[in-house]
């Protein structure tokens, strides 16, 4: 890994024009990288977002983020921290065709046997949409930031550092495939590692011979398979979402229905402990038709479908515990999935993302003074003790029930962060 800038010229390019001209890179224009920006750019002069990704943010599924196509609930907190990032994105959201869900009444929710009112009462309307219409929401807004860049094509390979490896400096950074490929090094006073569960952070920071996150696994083999349908245009039900949830240990099936724009359902199976739903027209439906109510069945069987079913299997709970770093590297910071991955079923990852940014925010605040003469030490190890301190409790709400499924695989030592274990 190349050391190119050393501490003193860091400096030097800080204090360049009397102005602290910080420069911030974030890895990932997904929702942790986006938000992670948009908080980076009310405290810094630049923030420029790579992706690997070519395909600009459209109205459509992009390869880099393939759980896209999957069923993905905002839950409450989510909505609210979305909001505080971007006021009026649910008003914008509504009017782009999200459909507002009364959670009391127009939830049909099947668990463990019975259909059960969805807990707590007196929640605000949930807005449901497909994944799509909610980044290129959040997209638009980041983008629009006059200080914000993005840079399309452009995979993260390394870390750069000052000759001591104790400050960031820049990422490496690889365009085009082959040998038409192309690499450099793109200078940055703070790094941000926004590049979800694929993340390679751990690598990097070996490569520097700087220890990695230990790293705890929850995995309770849950594979999901979705299908997008035209609604039908008359439906006697009073839901607007469907759920039904798997009950450990023996019933491993469930599934989710959501409205989304354009009179569309996103129809996911889910299977847990390796029970994983197919991806053929005729398994897709005998699935559905297995799930313990019938209901589930009865809404798609004359639907349209609009699409092939899609399979998804990498969904295992975990967490690189960046929070008990012996040594930081300076200005290095992760966020989102690549901190956080969770069991999908309970839907947190979002709000886990929007919740990194709130911590961002805050921490920036409290670093202002020192980022006002160029200096970053200590901020990646208070973001991540906080970052750990915001979510451990998403992270218990998403793995407890997955110890009582008997197939569960876990780290020797994940248990300690779960109280009272499997
Ligand atoms: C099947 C499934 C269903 C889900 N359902 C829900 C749900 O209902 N509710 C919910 O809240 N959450 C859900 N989630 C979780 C949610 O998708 C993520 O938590 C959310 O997308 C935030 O992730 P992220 O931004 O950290 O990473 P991602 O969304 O994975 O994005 C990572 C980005 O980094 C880019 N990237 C990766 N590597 C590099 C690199 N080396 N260089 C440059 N760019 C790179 C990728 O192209 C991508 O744009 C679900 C997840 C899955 C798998």
């Amino acid at each position: 890994m190349s050391q190119q800038t050393n501490k003193q010229e860091s400096t030097e390019m800080l204090n360049g024009n009397g102005r602290i001209p910080t420069h911030a890179l974030v890895i990932g224009s997904s929702i942790a990288g986006l938000t992670a920006a948009k908080a980076l750019a009310s405290h810094l002069d630049r923030v420029t977002i790579i992706d690997r990704d070519e395909s600009a943010c459209a109205e459509t599924f992009r390869r880099g983020v393939p759980q896209a196509r999957h069923a993905h609930t905002l839950m409450p907190q989510g909505q609210e921290v979305l909001e505080q990032h971007f006021p009026g994105i649910m008003a914008e959201l509504v009017s782009s065709g999200a459909v507002s869900v009364d959670v009391e009444k127009e939830v049909a929710f099947f668990h463990d046997g019975a259909w059960r009112t969805p807990q707590p009462k007196d929640r605000p309307p949930s807005l449901s949409c497909s994944r799509p219409l909610l980044e290129n929401a959040i997209y638009r807004r980041v983008t629009a930031l006059p200080n914000v860049a993005l840079l399309r094509g452009y995979r993260a390979t390394g870390l750069v550092t000052d000759n001591s490896a104790r400050w960031v400096t820049g990422v490496q950074l690889r365009s085009g495939r082959g040998a038409a490929g192309q690499e450099w090094v793109e200078p940055a006073h703070l790094v941000v590692d926004a590049s979800g569960r694929q993340s390679q952070a751990p690598d990097w920071l070996a490569a520097l011979k700087l220890m990695p996150p230990e790293e705890w696994r929850i995995n309770a083999f849950v594979g999901y398979a979705t299908r997008i349908y035209q609604q039908p245009a008359h439906l006697a039900e009073a839901w607007k979402r469907l759920y039904v949830r798997p009950t450990p240990p023996d019933e491993t099936r469930g599934g989710i229905l959501l409205p989304e724009e354009n009179g569309r359902w996103v129809v996911t199976l889910v299977g847990i402990a390796g029970d994983y739903p197919p991806t053929d027209e005729a398994g897709f439906l005998a699935f559905a038709r297995s799930l313990p109510t019938p209901r589930f069945y009865e809404a798609i069987k004359d639907a349209t479908p609009l699409t092939e079913p899609f399979g998804f299997r990498r969904t295992e709970n975990r967490v690189r515990l960046y929070d008990k770093l012996p040594r930081y590297l300076e200005g290095f910071l992760v966020t989102g999935d690549a901190v956080f991955a969770l069991n999908p079923v309970y839907a947190q990852g979002m709000t886990a993302a929007l919740i990194g940014s709130h911590v961002l925010d805050k921490s920036l605040k409290r670093f202002a003074d020192k980022l006002a003469v160029g200096e970053v030490t200590g901020l990646a190890a208070a973001f991540q003790k906080e970052l750990r301190q915001a979510l451990d409790g998403l992270w218990t709400m998403s793995t407890h029930k997955d110890w009582h499924w008997p197939m569960t695989e876990v780290t020797d030592n994940a248990e300690t962060l779960t109280p009272g274990g499997r």
